[in-house]
């Protein structure tokens, strides 16, 4: 599966503006059965996933850390619950980031992500990450611009040291238009169920939707790598979303090829006691 379209290639220019929200490149032509065809293509994705997961939590010796970032409303806890949700959770790790807590702030920006980076044998799923460090750290100015500017180059070498010891690091920008934000807000009041789910800080934060476009376009096109990429993923229609999102976790994984280890006993020649 060619996810080409949406994975962007080092050194690239990125505008997410320009950028269409609702584009299904991997899907063929026809309108009438898209919606099919990624459902049934994500079923079989998810199928897959499961194998290469068992093999990579009995193999112990590389992980993958999935990044996901996205502006408010993006789709962040839904693509969890559709892509990662069927894996064994006992192989999964799913880490939200807060506004830095105190202590945290009292360290480097990568110290609590580097402490809950997936060891040997996990999938780590980050919920937010390092790049609000470069996201709404710069749309609101909490550090001047001589030290989020000098971050990109310090995630690289971050992300470089992570693969090196055996982490495959993908990340995933959920990218939805404004109008699209706009209606999921909205049915953020509509629906008393989806009630808890708004907060007028959202809202504040949409006022800045072009400063957030800019900041994360510099930092897709600064920090896509050729080890660490990251793919821009058309999330407004999410069976769309879910299948792109499943598709890159599931050929990651392919190319990993996690080994199930070698025992070094004969099964054969073992009899269990009655
Ligand atoms: P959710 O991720 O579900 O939206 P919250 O509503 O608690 O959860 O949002 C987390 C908030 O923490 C976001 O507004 C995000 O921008 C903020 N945040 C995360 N990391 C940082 C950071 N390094 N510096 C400042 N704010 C951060």
């Amino acid at each position: 599966m060619r996810l080409t379209p949406h994975r962007i290639k080092p050194g690239t220019q990125v505008d997410l503006a320009a950028i269409d929200t609702r584009n299904t490149p991997m899907l063929s032509g026809d309108k009438r059965t898209e919606r099919s065809q990624a459902e049934a293509r994500h079923a079989e994705n998810v199928v897959a996933m499961q194998a290469l997961q068992q093999r990579l939590f009995a193999e112990q010796k590389q992980s993958l850390l999935v990044v996901l970032q996205g502006m408010d409303t993006a789709g962040k806890d839904g693509t969890i619950r559709h892509v990662f949700g069927l894996l064994n959770p006992q192989g999964v790790r799913v880490h939200g980031f807060k506004v830095p807590t105190a202590l945290e702030q009292r360290h480097d920006f990568l110290w609590r992500v580097h402490a809950v980076a997936p060891p040997h044998g996990l999938v780590g799923v980050f919920n937010r990450s390092h790049y609000e460090d470069v996201g709404v750290v710069r749309v609101h100015d909490l550090v001047p611009e001589q030290v989020w500017s000098k971050r990109f180059d310090q995630i690289n070498a971050f992300e470089q040291a992570l693969t090196e010891a055996g982490t495959t690091v993908v990340k995933v920008f959920l990218h939805i238009s404004k109008e699209e934000q706009k209606e999921r807000l909205q049915a953020r009041l509509d629906t008393p169920e989806k009630n808890w789910k708004f907060s007028m800080g959202d809202l504040e934060e949409r006022k800045h939707w072009d400063a957030y476009q800019e900041a994360y376009s510099d930092a897709i096109a600064r920090c896509s790598t050729a080890s660490a990429p990251w793919y821009i993923v058309p999330a407004d229609r999410k069976w769309y979303r879910n299948f792109v999102v499943s598709t890159i976790v599931r050929t990651t994984l392919e190319r990993m090829n996690p080994q199930v280890p070698e025992v070094d006993f004969d099964p054969s020649t073992i009899t269990i006691d009655r």
